[in-house]
């Protein structure tokens, strides 16, 4: 029996594990929490995914919350015009729902389906020294540790790594008491030029259901302001003072929230990087890293555990399709290119939307109002950003897409 060795239980490690175990692999995961330390933890993300994520979630029987978390229906974009009011703002609805369940929910309950189904878990904090043991005893090993240090292994890939610096100021409050979207509950996006992006969508977390508010600060402007030490409570006022000084009708919906609990906050910023995948051990031993640890985005299109969910999925078709080989570079190249082929569009989308909007989207953006079917595909390239990146990218194709769609 093939035995492969993971190092990370999130969305990336725990998806791949159970994978390959319901293909008869001998796995272990490597993971530097407990369940519980993950449960009773701070949060980790917004972790939004959508339909074709999701459905790689299902196929492994792995949707335990279909039920209990709350559909996110559609997706809401909001342009303030300066004054007050709304520039921009327009619905659209998703094809297929998208749900947001805690990290702390779900990595738990993964780590203990794992070990039902049959894998080892192995609890520390790995460091280059453990992973020479692994690759030493296993005939793969898999780096899933999203922005965990052991990801510094990976060489950063100037080539395919647009930014050096963190182009945003992030932050969580997951709460309670939120007025609902009146149409149907939405990722409510709301785009401030020069001081960032705020969303909000509903949610599945430790103390039931909640909405989560992202906030994505420009660095050096007003929404960037969550460096200091603050308490959970002075956290969710200052939640509140962006959306009373920026998106009135967002501080709206807000008059009765509360936290969820004192570890429904989270700040920081980093750099979207994308990493060469192989990593050579000081024994020259090769591993692979996976999902965040080799394409790291920032979080500003709720893409991340998306991506993970795909780049799991397509590592365990890479493992499955090459048999009894030697899981050796070629191979390992190779299963990280056939990830790229998708993540690439992701990232470049991504990348794009952290820059200053250039005219060609405004005017997109601000035709998704009147045009239904823009709003809709706009809406569902959240699903699956390349169906709209030729013409959301490129100013020609977009004036030719809106000369189609508006004629
Ligand atoms: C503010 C914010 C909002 C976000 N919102 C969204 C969203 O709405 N939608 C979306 O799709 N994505 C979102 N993301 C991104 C998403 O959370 C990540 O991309 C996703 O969790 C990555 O999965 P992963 O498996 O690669 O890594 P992770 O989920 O980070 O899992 C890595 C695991 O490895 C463990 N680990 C680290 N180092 C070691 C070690 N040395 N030994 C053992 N274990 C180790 C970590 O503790 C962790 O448990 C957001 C991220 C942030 C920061």
């Amino acid at each position: 029996m093939r035995k492969i060795t993971i190092i990370g239980a999130g969305q990336a490690g725990l998806q791949i594990g159970i994978g390959l175990l319901g293909a008869g692999y001998d796995v272990t995961v490597v993971s530097d929490r407990t369940g519980q330390q993950i449960h009773d933890g701070k949060v980790m993300s917004s972790q939004c995914m959508f339909g074709t994520a999701l459905a790689h979630e299902r196929t492994l029987n792995l949707n335990f919350w279909e039920v209990t978390c709350p559909v996110v229906e559609g997706i809401g974009f909001t342009v303030p015009d300066g004054s007050g009011g709304k520039a921009i703002d327009w619905a659209s609805r998703l094809d297929a729902v998208g749900r947001s369940v805690d990290q702390r929910v779900k990595m738990p309950v993964w780590m203990e389906e794992f070990q039902r189904r049959g894998g080892t878990i192995v609890l520390h904090k790995a460091t280059v020294g453990d992973l020479e043991v692994y690759a030493r005893e296993s005939d793969l090993v898999i780096v899933a540790a999203g922005k965990g240090e052991i990801a510094g292994l990976f060489e950063r890939d100037a080539r395919r790594s647009v930014y050096d610096s963190p182009q945003r100021a992030l932050a969580l409050t997951y709460v309670t008491g939120m007025t609902p979207r009146p149409e149907h509950s939405a990722v409510d996006f709301n785009l401030v030029p020069g001081v960032g992006e705020y969303f909000t969508f509903p949610a599945l977390t430790t103390t039931g259901p909640c909405d989560i508010m992202v906030f994505e600060g420009v660095p050096g402007g007003p929404m960037d302001c969550w460096d200091d030490d603050i308490t959970p409570e002075q956290h969710l006022e200052r939640s509140l003072r962006i959306l009373a000084d920026h998106l009135p009708w967002e501080a709206e919906r807000c008059k009765d929230i509360q936290l969820t609990d004192a570890g429904g906050v989270l700040a920081g910023r980093f750099a979207p990087t994308v990493r060469k995948a192989v990593a050579a051990l000081p024994s020259g031993a090769l591993v692979l890293g996976a999902a965040d640890v080799v394409v790291l985005n920032d979080p500003i299109t709720g893409q991340g555990s998306n991506n993970a969910s795909k780049c799991a999925a397509s590592y365990v078709a890479s493992i499955l399709e090459h048999g009894d080989r030697p899981f050796d570079q070629a191979f390992m190249q190779e299963t990280f290119e056939r990830y790229w082929d998708y993540a690439q569009y992701v990232s470049a989308w991504t990348n794009a939307l952290l820059a200053p909007p250039p005219p060609h989207v405004l005017q997109l953006l601000g035709a998704a109002g009147g045009h239904s079917r823009i709003a809709h595909r706009f809406t569902n390239g959240f699903d699956d950003p390349r169906d709209f990146f030729h013409w959301f990218m490129d100013p020609a194709s977009a004036e030719a897409y809106l000369a189609a769609v508006t004629t």
